[in-house]
């Protein structure tokens, strides 16, 4: 995969995130930077990045957006990554929680991907039917803890795009129908291009999946 994968059309309007994403896509094509040096260094400077993005885009929402602390009802839901992320968090997770709840998280982890491969058979090939069942079953996220996120400064992208007006109650709702959603469609499409191309150049793959199914696979 070379630079000219990511996304240079005029859709794709400068913003600190994608700014920084193409200045070190750059870098990285240029020079060799060891996987551990962008872990440490380079993906918390651009997951700040997009958040700031995200933060300036969401105050340009014609409503207020409702997302408070405590809220934990989008954590009931199937969490979808790409390879460089979990491997990210997992980097982090490990860096920053004790032994102790790393090791509830890993056992957790584990149940909950065994209900998502449930799915997987139950609707084989219908990844939006298998994130409804998982929502349908309210599985909490296995990083939630006491309704708050143990890897909230290093959460997913999917996480800090999912913020709504009305009421926040309508999330919990089986339905969904009156979820009012603020959502950056371009941002998230060159958020998910870049994270594409840093795991193909670092992990030599870029198949999407769950958050639990990558994080296993990258031996969490
Ligand atoms: S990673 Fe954190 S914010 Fe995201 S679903 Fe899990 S607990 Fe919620």
């Amino acid at each position: 995969m070379s630079l000219k994968t990511i996304p240079k059309s005029p859709v794709y309007q400068s913003n600190p995130c994608y700014d920084y994403a193409i200045r070190l896509s750059k870098k990285i094509l240029q020079q060799k930077i060891p996987l551990n040096d962008v872990l440490e260094q380079y993906y918390p400077e651009y997951y700040a990045k997009l958040q700031e993005t995200i933060d300036s885009f969401n105050q340009q929402s014609p409503q207020p957006i409702a997302c408070k602390k405590q809220c934990d009802a989008c954590c009931h839901y199937m969490v979808a990554s790409v390879p460089m992320e979990a491997k990210y968090i997992q980097y982090s997770a490990k860096n920053h929680l004790s032994a102790k709840e790393l090791k509830i998280v890993s056992r957790k982890l584990r149940q909950v991907r065994s209900k998502e491969r449930e799915f997987e058979k139950q609707s084989p090939n219908n990844i939006v039917r298998q994130a409804q069942l998982y929502r349908l079953s309210k599985i909490p996220c296995p990083f939630l803890k006491d309704k708050t996120c143990m890897i909230y400064h290093y959460r997913p992208m999917i996480c800090r795009y999912h913020n709504v007006t009305g009421s926040p109650e309508n999330c919990y709702h089986p339905a969904l129908n009156n979820v009012q959603a603020w959502q950056h469609p371009q941002l998230m499409e060159s958020d998910v291009n870049f994270q594409k191309f840093m795991s193909h150049h670092y992990l030599n793959t870029s198949t999407s999946g769950t958050l639990n199914q990558l994080l296993l696979d990258h031996g969490f």
